[in-house]
């Protein structure tokens, strides 16, 4: 017998907001041989990937710089090149995500001052305006922000942020943590006056993890250009080289590109506007489930107001006495089902349900079944109906012509 052989049948059903589900059309994309670097074949690639991206974030004029490293490289791109030593930056609370994000920039030298955050709450744009006209010197360099927050599945208003900077008249640059949020709901950096979006590979872009990228535009370009602080890998002025192997300072990350171009392809192949009412459908049948497991009080969505929900993830408050991670170790190991837990301050109070990127309703359905079996076999109080819930939800939003 072959010891090497799984020992359960069937797929499994990755469900953590990120890493997802790749298609199997990306990963067989990533499973080519490299190129050569000379061979005009990867340039090909990379600006496909390039005007994609732009695509997806309505951008026409934004630089794609891309990294061979997670989002919190892409993170620290930002941080460096814009911020000096002591420079300041304004982060707008929304939970764990905006809070290591101000954490990386004071690690890298620069001063954070943040906005609060209340639990499952957007941001506030009216606490960064106020920032913004106490700052009467305009020392703020940025302001940063997530769309959305990953740790509790908040989805904030960016427009309004920029109308925030606006009213302030200030000259604060504005830029975004699309992370989460990219290809599961819309973004449009140029209409919202976005500056600088950053994103990474293994959420809704359907990649594996390992693969990040910032888009620039002229003035966070030349915000940087005039910052000392010194960079290599991350340095924005020498990325921007029509030579890939500048373009990535080195040896740009072949197989990802390869799926990126794929994966770019899908969603464009689906349309922009399908594949933002698939995540909200999928993700309101998320929520009615949740509500319908909540009634017996063991169990609530961390975000309250049904509007700022996010389409990509659903965090699960628990009441204390039940553990998430055996929720989540159960729903692995009895049902298949991966899941996530609890992040910061919510780590061993809540888990987490993704429901981005290559997704569909057979999917969803597979998963909170699964998750609706576990609660029962560790006898969580959830009652019946949620799934009946959820399947009310996705046949009210399906077309029955196709
Ligand atoms: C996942 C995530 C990150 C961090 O990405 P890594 O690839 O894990 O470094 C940053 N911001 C948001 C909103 C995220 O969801």
């Amino acid at each position: 017998m072959n010891p090497n052989l799984p020992t359960t049948a069937g797929i499994k059903l990755l469900h953590t907001p990120g890493p997802t589900h790749v298609p199997d059309l990306v990963r067989n994309a990533m499973s080519a041989q490299p190129f050569d670097l000379n061979d005009p074949r990867l340039g090909a690639v990379v600006e496909n990937c390039e005007r994609g991206l732009q695509r997806l974030l309505n951008t026409a004029h934004a630089d794609v710089i891309m990294y061979t490293a997670n989002g919190h490289g892409a993170w620290e791109a930002a941080i460096v090149n814009l911020l000096p030593p002591g420079g300041k930056v304004l982060v707008a609370g929304t939970g764990h995500f905006s809070e290591t994000w101000a954490q990386a920039a004071e690690g890298c030298g620069a001063h954070a001052i943040r906005t609060e955050a209340r639990v499952g709450a957007p941001l506030d744009p009216s606490l960064v305006e106020a920032a913004l006209r106490a700052d009467k010197s305009h020392e703020i360099i940025a302001v940063f922000a997530v769309q959305t927050d990953t740790s509790t599945g908040v989805t904030s208003d960016i427009q309004k942020v920029r109308q925030a900077i606006d009213r302030a008249q200030h000259p604060a640059l504005l830029v975004v943590d699309v992370v989460a949020s990219l290809g599961a709901t819309p973004f449009q950096m140029d209409a919202w006056g976005v500056n600088v979006a950053i994103g990474a590979s293994q959420k809704a872009l359907m990649l594996p993890p390992g693969m990040s990228f910032t888009a620039v535009d002229e003035k966070a370009l030349n915000v940087a250009h005039d910052n000392r602080t010194p960079r290599v890998y991350w340095d924005w002025t020498a990325r921007k080289s029509p030579i890939g192997y500048r373009k990535f300072c080195g040896t740009p990350p072949e197989s990802h590109l390869m799926g990126l171009e794929v994966s770019l392809g899908l969603i464009e192949r689906e349309g922009y506007d399908a594949v933002f009412a698939r995540h909200a459908r999928i993700a309101r049948a998320v929520h009615a489930a949740v509500e319908r497991w909540s009634e017996h009080g063991a169990l609530w969505l961390m975000v309250k107001d049904p509007a700022a929900r996010s389409t990509s993830i659903t965090a699960i408050g628990v009441r204390e006495g039940i553990d998430p991670a055996e929720i989540y170790t159960v729903a692995r190991e009895r049902f298949h089902i991966g899941l996530a837990g609890g992040l910061g301050p919510h780590a061993g109070k809540a888990f987490r349900i993704g429901h981005l990127g290559d997704i569909n309703e057979a999917m969803i359905l597979g998963c909170l079944s699964g998750v609706d079996a576990t609660l029962r076999l560790l006898n969580v109080p959830i009652g019946d109906g949620a799934l009946e819930s959820a399947i009310a939800v996705l046949n009210k939003h399906m077309s029955p012509v196709w």
